[in-house]
């Protein structure tokens, strides 16, 4: 069990789940991070009373600073200070912030040698190959939060290894239009995309839910976390969430990690691991009443996001990265009501297709890639 913990995106979906894991654990929270919802950010602050609150602007920092004034809680803000609140507290940090905002507190953490709890799937999609080559190095240990992920991690924790496996198998809910053609979904409300049958989270990866694109990041965040080739994974659609993923061995046995699709669960694990601790808060699996559980094979003709992220995979450099930051563009100009849904892969795909990919990856190069897909976002969403 971690120490203590500091919890970047702590006003977030994760990011408050997160923290009701550590009040039940009675795991010191350290630092937290909030971004635009100050008065959560607050109520936050004084329930745990952290060291270190950071708030991504200066204004809104300026602002907590006051609020919090008589409490002795210290507050910064910016991209300096999320590293800082990543780094510098606790001994494991929770990567719960949406987007490729997360990739600079990341590195931050590596290279202070914490464990990282990661639930910030998009920074190892943009640049997991440098983040993974970094914690190798620095010997900071990453653990994902991903409920697919931990799936696959706690079943090759069981196996002693991946030295024999074969293929990953992560599945997959189909979000909420799962059965029906792009043609059909094409101008769906932001209200209809963002709610998921089975899960409850932030708005992004429930848009991403719906396109799939969220199964087509957890494709290359499987592929960087587990060092895994592209032909090493396959996707399966599973309606009921009930299985979290499965890993299958050279000797054709699959082992799979159960439980109710409840994201308190694969937090804790990130924070108890190696050990396993009791969850009062989540209800037991029933199987019995489940009755049954189904898989499909995705339809990869009515899923343009998935099949371009495995086609982004298998192309390396700085072509995930592009694709990512390309959908996070497109993903907030649909919650704002200036794209169509239908929209999001057309226009993500061509970010990819005229946003030059470089082969070889850098930070810098991966930063350009990153500026240059959300302008080309930008400027041609009117197009769509
Ligand atoms: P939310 O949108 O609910 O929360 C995002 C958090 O990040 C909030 O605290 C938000 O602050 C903060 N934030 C947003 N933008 C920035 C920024 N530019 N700089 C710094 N902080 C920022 O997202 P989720 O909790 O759903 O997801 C978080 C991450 O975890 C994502 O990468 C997602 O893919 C991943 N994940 C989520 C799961 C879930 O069940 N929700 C499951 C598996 C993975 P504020 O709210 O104050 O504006
Ligand atoms: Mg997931």
């Amino acid at each position: 069990m971690v120490g203590s913990i500091s919890v970047l995106g702590a006003t977030g979906s994760v990011g408050r789940q997160t923290l009701a894991v550590a009040e039940r654990l009675r795991i010191p929270v350290k630092a937290i991070s909030g971004n635009s919802n100050l008065a959560l950010l607050e109520e936050q602050a004084r329930r745990f009373r952290p060291e270190f609150v950071c708030v991504s602007d200066e204004n809104g920092a300026k602002a907590l600073r006051t609020a919090l004034a008589d409490t002795g809680v210290r507050v910064g803000g910016g991209m300096h200070a999320l590293s800082d609140c990543a780094a510098a507290y606790a001994d494991c940090v929770v990567t719960a912030v949406s987007g490729s905002a997360g990739l600079t507190p990341t590195l931050a953490a590596i290279d202070a040698g914490r464990r990282i709890a990661l639930a910030n799937k998009e920074t190892l999609v943009c640049a997991g190959e440098l983040v993974m080559r970094r914690a190798a190095e620095r010997g900071a240990e990453i653990l994902p939060v991903d409920s697919e992920h931990s799936a696959v991690f706690q079943c090759l924790e069981a196996q002693g290894g991946k030295r024999t496996l074969k293929r990953i198998l992560l599945t997959g809910s189909g979000g909420p239009f799962r059965g029906k053609t792009p043609e059909e979904t094409r101008n769906v409300a932001p209200e209809l995309a963002v709610a998921h049958p089975n899960w409850s989270m932030g708005a992004k990866i429930s848009v991403d839910s719906a396109t799939l694109m969220n199964k087509g990041l957890e494709f290359i965040e499987a592929m960087h976390l587990f060092g895994v080739t592209p032909d090493e994974i396959r996707v399966i659609i599973h309606p009921e969430s009930v299985i979290h993923s499965m890993v299958a061995y050279s000797d054709g046995c699959v082992m799979a990690q159960l439980g109710v699709p409840d994201m308190a669960l694969p937090i804790q694990y990130a924070l108890s691991y190696p050990d396993r601790v009791d969850s009062a808060a989540a209800p037991e699996l029933d199987l019995a009443a489940l009755g049954k559980l189904t898989f499909f094979e995705p339809e990869l003709k009515n899923a343009p996001c998935l099949a371009l992220a495995m086609d982004c995979a298998r192309r390396g450099g700085t072509a995930a990265a592009v694709m990512s930051a390309a959908n996070e563009e497109a993903v907030a100009l649909f919650l704002a009501g200036r794209l169509c849904f239908g929209a999001i892969s057309e226009i993500v795909s061509a970010a990819v297709a005229e946003t030059a990919a470089a082969e070889t990856i850098s930070l810098e190069l991966l930063r350009d890639a990153d500026a240059a897909a959300r302008r080309f976002v930008r400027e041609n969403c009117r197009r769509y």
